[in-house]
């Protein structure tokens, strides 16, 4: 707690910086600058962004890796890719970074949303059987504050309410907070047929504060993927979304640190569990056994009776 200038109590804000870096990012960021300085080399990304798609996907399990100027450009084209029309359905959690809406509702798609489980505050899989239809086209499952959603109950839906035209609605997974996360002994990132990350500032960990990647087995996605984000090259409408060399540089440092980092989340979250446990009635972050949360925030429940005076009758 901080006590504000007024005498108030109030709980800090949260961290602007999720990750944290040490000299060796740091060396990687000046010399990526300096080798850029050679007039025919430039700040070319190409082969530092090779190198860290190529770890990342290793790193997740994934067959491919593409990196993107941010997690919101990302998903936006995961679904541009999906070429949905006013009729199609993609199902989204209503509790949920505002992004992963925006994205839906700039796809041209219909969003439907669905409520969450209480206990691990990720789609609930019960509520996704319910709103699914033969309209359905996708499933966006946001992997909310670090634990993973019920991928295998999301992917059973989908095979059971095929789309008549495109087959079983497609599942992505907005892993902007689940970095590292586990799904029954599995990466997040090597489940769905798309997984989207961020490495923007506050995330688990971060490329110079922007930065995203998509990771999937599909080839001809990855491929579509990498010509949206370089102006179609040449075949079809594309922008300039790609991430920057120092970006990709730092991220190859911070993913082999990744792992340690998240460690001391989790670690911190544990301490927290045993300093609130039995002091307050407060519902404590869900620990699923074979997933691990990484705590991108550790949030809790409070009891109905501190709900407040909003929403009066
Ligand atoms: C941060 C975040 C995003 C957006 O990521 P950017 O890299 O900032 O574009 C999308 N979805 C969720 C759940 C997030 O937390």
């Amino acid at each position: 707690m901080i006590r504000t200038d007024e005498g108030e109590l109030r709980f800090p804000r949260d961290p602007a910086l999720g990750g944290w870096y040490t000299e060796e990012e740091i060396g990687a960021a000046v010399t990526a600058i300096r080798e850029s300085m050679d007039w025919r080399v430039g700040f070319r990304a190409k082969h530092r962004e090779v190198e860290f798609e190529d770890a990342f996907a290793r790193f997740v399990g994934a067959a491919h890796a593409v990196a993107y100027n941010g997690a919101g450009s990302a998903l936006d084209m995961v679904l541009k890719a999906l070429e949905l029309g006013a009729e199609d359905e993609v199902i989204s959690c209503g509790i949920n970074f505002v992004g992963a809406h925006v994205s839906v509702l700039g796809s041209g798609g219909r969003l439907v949303l669905c409520e969450p489980d209480p206990a691990t505050l990720n789609l609930d899989p019960q509520d996704v059987e319910r709103v699914i239809t033969s309209k359905t086209r996708a499933i966006l499952a946001t992997h909310m504050n670090g634990l993973a959603a019920d991928i295998d109950a999301l992917l059973d839906i989908a095979a059971r309410n095929p789309h008549p035209e495109f087959g079983p609605p497609l599942v992505i997974e907005d892993a902007a907070r689940a970095c590292g996360a586990t799904y029954n002994g599995r990466r997040v990132g090597s489940l769905g047929w798309a997984t989207v990350f961020s490495f923007q500032s506050k995330k688990l960990m971060t490329t110079l504060g922007e930065g995203g990647m998509v990771t999937t087995d599909d080839a001809s996605l990855a491929a579509r993927l990498r010509r949206l984000r370089s102006f179609g090259k040449n075949i079809h409408w594309g922008t300039n979304l790609k991430m920057s060399k120092a970006q990709a540089a730092v991220g190859l440092v911070q993913l082999r640190r990744l792992d340690a980092m998240n460690e001391r989340r989790i670690h911190l979250a544990r301490q927290r569990n045993e300093w609130l446990d039995n002091t307050v009635p407060l519902s404590l972050p869900y620990e699923h056994a074979d997933r691990q949360h990484v705590y991108y925030r550790y949030s809790v429940l409070v009891p109905p009776e501190w709900r407040g005076a909003a929403g009066t009758d």
